[in-house]
């Protein structure tokens, strides 16, 4: 058996912890398992912020165009570290707006349901504002939900898109399930889609920050993920979105523009009828929130310090060695107290079902110093995460669960 000590002191990443502050229960550390809903505040953040404010305060709206980091080039400072978060090329990736209106946007290009090809496939008990984005979406066709959306599980995802594959138009799937914390094979998805000659789309909320990614060499259509998880970009963080760069180009493909993605050359000219820019930034709409991406790039440069390859590989390792002191207390109780909900295919979220006095139990912990995640009926989520958790918290967190299990 691991010795959690031993672990942590050898661990290459140990000294990223320091990188971040960690909220306090009771003059104590928290063991904060909640990355997968609200990564911790890097400690830089606030000096990122400070230069925006700064130059804010220095030259007013000419902070566009002058000083150390002008804004107007700000973008171009995120691309480059997330191009390696999603496997992509820079310019396959936007930074702007929330998760949801992302869909929506990307919805608007890749969800074009004519006549004999209607039907989008979607992942069943899809986190809600997925769910409710393609229900409004597709009444806004005027389709009938009803007749156009088809859930899948991961089992029968294969069967299905055969059966449905003439009136096949695209496949939205996510790349690690918010509630189990399966983690998908992303590249089999595409090329099943593919052959059925629809669009495949990902929803990487979870798997940002968490797991490989290799969207451009999968060939994936598209894909948006949010800020504010697995990121560390702060709460209402800024999104970001994937294009695959054989539809940079395409100006038939119908978008809902703005002026930040016309063509950069001329944008100021303010002349009538949209032009994209042909990158994925032809989707940006709005005024970049200088802000938000100030956030976004102190997260970013840690994760680009650490480098993503020995991040996903603690991960694997913190969950593991979290599924496997599990087991031991179901082993030793000589029966399963505790059922892990996710399979070997994973991230860093592991989800246990507490088969007895669940939510007594997660409020323990919490008074216990111990933060994770509740979902009916039992369901307690557990993030350890490379950045800023340690093996001994993963062990300690097991103590204090076979006490109150006991
Ligand atoms: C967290 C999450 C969201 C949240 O969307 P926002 O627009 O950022 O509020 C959406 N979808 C999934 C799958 C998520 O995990």
């Amino acid at each position: 058996m691991l010795d959690p000590f031993q672990e942590d002191t050898h661990d290459p990443l140990s000294h990223f912890r320091n990188k971040f502050l960690v909220p306090q229960k009771n003059g104590k550390d928290q063991i904060y398992f909640l990355g997968n809903s609200l990564g911790l505040q890097p400690k830089s953040t606030s000096s990122y912020i400070n230069e925006v404010l700064n130059q804010w305060s220095q030259y007013g709206v000419e902070g566009f165009f002058i000083g150390d980091d002008p804004w107007i080039n700000y973008h171009d400072k995120l691309t480059r570290p997330l191009s390696s978060l999603a496997g992509a090329m820079p310019h396959e990736i936007v930074v702007m707006n929330h998760l949801t209106i992302n869909l929506h946007l990307l919805l608007a290009s890749f969800y074009r349901p004519n006549k004999k090809r209607f039907k989008i496939i979607c992942e069943a008990n899809a986190f809600p504002s997925d769910q409710y984005m393609l229900e409004t979406h597709v009444r806004h066709h005027g389709l009938d939900p009803a007749t156009v959306i088809v859930e899948a599980t991961s089992a029968d995802l294969p069967e299905i898109i055969q059966q449905h594959a003439a009136q096949l138009a695209l496949v939205l799937w996510s790349g690690v399930n918010y509630y189990t914390g399966e983690k998908y094979d992303l590249e089999s998805i595409t090329q099943m889609v593919h052959k059925a000659g629809a669009i495949a789309g990902f929803d990487l909320a979870h798997a940002i920050g968490n797991i490989d990614l290799n969207l451009h060499k999968w060939n994936a259509d598209f894909a948006c993920w949010c800020g504010y998880k697995y990121l560390n970009s702060g709460p209402g963080g800024i999104a970001g979105a994937y294009i695959h760069e054989r539809y940079h180009a395409d100006e038939s493909l119908p978008r809902l523009a703005g002026w930040w993605g016309y063509d950069k050359s001329t944008r100021f000219i303010m002349k009538k009828g949209f032009k994209p820019i042909h990158t994925a930034e032809g989707w940006q709409v709005s005024t970049p929130p200088v802000i938000l991406m100030a956030a976004h790039k102190a997260a970013l440069d840690i994760f680009e310090e650490a480098g993503i390859q020995n991040l996903v590989q603690k991960g694997k390792r913190l969950s593991d060695y979290l599924i496997y002191l599990i087991n031991d207390i179901n082993s030793k109780a000589g029966k399963s107290l505790i059922e892990v909900l996710t399979p070997s295919s994973k991230g860093c979220q592991v989800s246990l079902l507490v088969k007895h006095n669940a939510r007594q139990i997660f409020e323990q912990l919490m008074e216990n110093g111990i933060f994770a995640d509740w979902r009916e009926p039992g369901v307690i989520r557990v993030a350890p995460v490379p950045l800023y958790n340690t093996f001994t918290e993963v062990f300690n967190f097991s103590e204090v669960m076979k006490k109150l299990i006991a």
